[in-house]
């Protein structure tokens, strides 16, 4: 069975393709200034946002360093409410897991409400091949499926499509060729569409934003109202989710609850916040006949024992605020990383969950390391630091192509020979200027196969090199020597 979440080979032309395409660079403006600007007013309007943060951290770093004594507690919780736990160790697991509930429950139909792990084990894909039928029910994830498309953003999966895009894959979609192009309009439709479907639906799968130890009971909150159609519908629910979604009680699940909502969609509080305890009981009104929830490791407790602080990164809590603040991201959008989680968080994620290799190893250096997404992240992950990590592993295990290679050994031996350091930095500064003319930018340079200059040309130097700059400034009156402002 594919495994979705295995990076799609590629990485420098998808990203030239991205670069290229301006609809693109619109669509991701218009949603990701939205989402930096709501976060900015709502966390500035939170005086204890930091300490919010600090205590976010300590309850995720608790759980982690405890993860086997919640996990049990949590199957005891849930199993005594009369859900039904799987456990599985890899992605294919999971997806086995599922589709055989769906087969047991006689399943021609599911909806699905969103959920990225469901993207990490090749959910999708694993039912289409057993014939079953899906339907995606958030919003955004339906206009993915009319696509044919994978998510870009974990939280807004149609982040690269602009809305004249939507309208006509919903005239064409909804066979609706008169349809309205206001958001009003196509929303109407495809809520008509949306819910036959809910209502002939035989399973509903979820993810969970929380697993809560204390009680057994799986949290999720959506803005649509589409995951508690899903859940509540049909007869039987499965929950998905990843092992680090733990938290010991409602109380914090709560308190994380605040952080995610904040720093994804900045809002105070979504739409909806629904708690799952076990299947439907006598007396409810409506609920699930039965309820699985299926519990997916997938290389995390690997990560728990892993060097170079990988731990760290089960903190997350997908609040995607590291993607709209990455300037990469901002440029090339979600599809370029070509795996189930793009930007920062993606780079740092997809290399654990999948490996280091000739693929994965490109997300590491798909980044400035301008710090700007630590510094957003709601429970402080060092995406730079962690970053960084993969760049020196891709390095010591050779995945450097060799250009990379004998370019940072040459760079090696000027730096530590000062002369020829100096020569060398002078004669490339030379160059450069030449090749610059009289425009004084450069839009073409050799040895680097054009990439640096593909979308954006460089200025010149200026002719004096830093170190030149500092002694001339350290040799000016009523400066200290070697005084460098
Ligand atoms: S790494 Fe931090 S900012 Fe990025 S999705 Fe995870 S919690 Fe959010």
């Amino acid at each position: 069975m594919a495994q979705a979440s295995e990076i799609v080979p590629g990485f420098d032309r998808r990203t030239a393709e991205a670069l290229a395409n301006r609809q693109l660079k619109i669509a991701i403006d218009r949603t990701a200034g939205t989402a930096r600007a709501k976060r900015a007013a709502i966390v500035g309007e939170w005086p204890d946002f930091a300490v919010a943060r600090a205590h976010g951290k300590a309850i995720k770093d608790h759980v982690v360093a405890h993860l086997g004594h919640y996990l049990a507690e949590f199957e005891r919780n849930a199993v005594a409410s009369g859900a039904v736990v799987h456990f599985a160790r890899t992605a294919d697991e999971a997806a086995t897991i599922v589709v055989g509930i769906c087969e047991a429950a006689g399943a021609k139909r599911v909806t699905r409400s969103k959920s990225m792990l469901g993207e990490e084990i090749g959910l999708p894909h694993a039912l289409e091949a057993a014939g079953i039928e899906r339907t995606e029910t958030d919003l955004a994830e339906h206009i993915v499926q009319l696509a044919g498309e994978r998510p870009s953003h974990i939280i807004w999966p149609a982040m690269h499509k602009t809305r004249e895009e939507i309208h006509e894959l919903f005239k064409a979609g909804h066979a609706a060729p008169d349809l309205g192009e206001t958001p009003v309009e196509m929303a109407a439709s495809a809520r008509r569409i949306l819910r036959e479907k809910f209502h002939a639906a035989d399973v509903g799968i979820s993810g969970a934003n929380f697993l809560i130890a204390d009680s057994g009971s799986v949290a999720v909150v959506t803005n649509e109202g589409n995951a508690e159609l899903t859940t509540t519908l049909p007869p039987v629910h499965i929950v998905t989710a990843g092992i680090e979604k733990l938290v010991p009680s409602a109380g914090h699940a709560l308190q994380m609850l605040r952080l995610l909502v904040r720093s994804a969609t900045g809002a105070a509080m979504t739409q909806y916040t629904t708690f799952h305890t076990g299947p439907k009981r006598a007396g409810d009104a409506d609920g699930p006949r039965e309820f699985h929830i299926v519990l997916v490791d997938n290389g995390r407790t690997r990560m728990l024992a892993e060097e170079g602080g990988l731990r760290d990164m089960l903190r997350c809590i997908r609040c995607g605020a590291c993607m709209n603040h990455c300037p990469v991201f901002n440029q090339i959008g979600g599809h370029a990383y070509g795996g189930t989680y793009p930007g920062p968080m993606g780079a740092v994620l997809t290399p654990a969950l999948d490996g280091l290799s000739m693929q994965t190893r490109d997300l590491a250096h798909a980044c400035t390391l301008n710090g700007r997404c630590r510094e957003v992240c709601p429970v402080d992950i060092p995406l730079p630091t962690l970053l960084r990590g993969w760049r020196t592993k891709s390095w010591r295990e050779g995945l450097e192509p060799v250009t990379m290679r004998s370019g940072l050994s040459l760079w090696r031996s000027l730096a530590t020979h000062p002369l020829a350091y100096r020569l060398g930095v002078a004669a490339a500064s030379l160059a450069l200027r030449l090749m610059a003319g009289r425009s004084r930018r450069i839009r073409r340079l050799p040895l680097v196969g054009g990439a640096w200059t593909r979308h954006r040309d460089m200025p010149a130097p200026s002719g004096s090199t830093f170190l030149n700059s500092a002694a001339a400034r350290a040799r000016a009156p009523g400066r200290g020597k070697g005084e460098i402002r």
